[in-house]
């Protein structure tokens, strides 16, 4: 039965010589020379054939084999993987918008200049800070302008010597890595034991060689760091700049602006928090924000408004250049101004406070089942790990593999690296209870499995077309072709 549901959902080979979708007519005859004779196709392309039904039934059938936020919880922890209403779509296509020409002269996008003026201040608002650029294209790309912007910083003040960026390890993976490709030595510290910053550590290795250090707020084991503004105090007090990795924002938009901890820079994912979703695999926009010492550093150009005329700030002497052709992934950002035009500051703060009560109610209610790694009040997402002794030599992957069977799309998995056999929810604040219980059922039935029927968790997916595949080979020989 197997075999049949797959060939008849999933085989790619369906070409059968001669058939067609479509056929034109062939009219008049094209000029010989429209193109010249050696861009010419010698031999016809060997495209499949097929009727038009059943391209059109493979297309689907493949879409439907998906997990998506349309169809699943998608529980994917550090993504907030949450409902983006559909409205700000049809308004991000809006002709005006969409249709817009890269090079139009300012005068003919006033609106969309307008709207992302207007997105700017709104983050502003938000956040408490200065000034922003909305060009990243991602959160990655916003932390390389930020590190950039403290390169420009310290540039101006000829402080050349600072050549080190401090990362904690509970520091997203993108924050080293940003730090590497900006040319700075990265300096790692570990954690508390209560997983959030060492302020000893920090204190050990801050020095007039520190340029920046980077928190990642809430970190990744999904704990605010509670000695924030402490810790901006030590790092001003060593002459370097605090950048809060801003990306998971969900946790604490409209309840506190991070400009208040002390903070120079930050981030912000406007496809995580800001109504466009993260795990997609599209466009981006990662806006950065710094305080006011840092705003003429930013790239240029910006959107200002000049009398009642809203124009490209070109004229920045100390910017940092241009990071990203044209101005942004500008379809992102329009999704993120819808957003934060229908949350008032009240209920804004409600999408943070019902995304910490939806991961903190998944963490306690599994919590003698799957326990949380740092046994503590989370943020948006709570990361969990396995008690060894109890799980038959059953792995986490196993577990992400088993909810396949039980329709939940996996969270993520084995991040944070310094949580072993990390299991990391998000379930966002746009779930509600009776999913959330149902997600704690089937994590409930898969521990039941785990201690009766090992073998059943270690095998799965056992109710998916595709088989659970050989990873190792996969890796090892990877065969790209069918
Ligand atoms: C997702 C994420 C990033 C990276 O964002 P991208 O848009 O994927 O580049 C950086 N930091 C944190 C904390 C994140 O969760």
């Amino acid at each position: 039965m197997q075999d049949i549901m797959k060939k008849n959902a999933l085989s790619i080979e369906k070409s059968v010589s001669g058939r067609r979708g479509v056929r034109f007519e062939q009219s008049a005859k094209l000029p010989q020379d429209i193109l010249p004779q050696e861009c010419l196709r010698k031999t016809a392309p060997k495209l499949p054939e097929m009727s038009e039904l059943d391209t059109v039934r493979h297309f689907t059938n493949l879409s439907r084999q998906n997990y998506c936020l349309d169809s699943h919880f998608y529980p994917l922890g550090s993504c907030t993987m949450k409902y983006n209403p559909k409205a700000y779509d049809v308004l991000s296509g809006l002709d005006g918008f969409a249709s817009a020409h890269p090079f139009a002269p300012q005068a003919g996008v006033q609106g969309t200049l307008e709207l992302l003026y207007n997105l700017q201040e709104l983050l502003k608002e938000v956040t408490g800070l200065s000034a922003f650029t909305l060009q990243p294209a991602a959160g990655a790309h916003g932390e390389l302008t930020g590190i950039l912007t403290a390169k420009a910083y310290f540039k101006a003040h000829g402080e050349h010597q600072r050549a080190e960026v401090i990362v904690p390890d509970t520091a997203h993976g993108t924050n080293p890595a940003t730090s590497n490709m900006a040319g700075y030595k990265v300096v790692n510290i570990k954690s508390a034991a209560d997983g959030c910053v060492d302020k000893e550590a920090l204190q050990k290795v801050l020095s007039d060689k520190t340029a920046v250090v980077m928190l990642t707020v809430p970190n990744t084991v999904g704990l605010f760091e509670k000695d924030i503004c402490e810790i901006a105090k030590m790092v001003h007090a060593a002459g370097a700049l605090l950048y809060m990795d801003g990306a998971n924002f969900n946790a604490l938009m409209g309840v506190a602006k991070p400009a208040s901890f002390g903070i120079d820079m930050m981030h912000l994912n406007l496809h995580k928090s800001f109504a466009a979703p993260h795990g997609g695999g599209g466009p981006g926009s990662g806006p950065v924000g710094v305080a006011a010492h840092l705003a003429e550093f930013l790239p240029k150009p910006t959107v200002a408004k000049v009398g009642e005329k809203f124009v490209l700030q070109e004229t920045m002497p100390n910017s940092l250049g241009k990071i990203k052709a044209f101005y942004g992934n500008i379809a992102v950002c329009i999704r993120a101004y819808c957003f934060l035009r229908q949350y008032d500051e009240k209920t804004l703060r409600q999408v943070a406070e019902q995304a910490v009560l939806n991961a903190n109610y998944v963490r306690v209610l599994l919590k003698d089942y799957f326990p949380a790694f740092f046994d503590a009040p989370c943020m948006h997402e709570c990361v969990l790990s396995l008690q060894k002794e109890k799980m038959n030599g059953i792995r986490t992957a196993d577990i992400a593999k088993r909810l396949l069977d039980y329709g939940f799309y996996a969270p993520t998995i084995y991040f944070p690296l310094i949580v072993p056999e990390a299991i990391m929810i998000e379930p966002t604040e746009t779930e509600n209870k009776e999913m959330l219980d149902l997600f704690v059922k089937a994590m409930k039935a898969i521990f039941e499995e785990i201690i009766s029927e090992p073998q059943t968790v270690h095998d799965a997916p056992l109710h998916q077309l595709v088989k659970r595949i050989d990873e190792v080979s996969a890796a090892r020989e990877p065969n790209l072709r069918w």
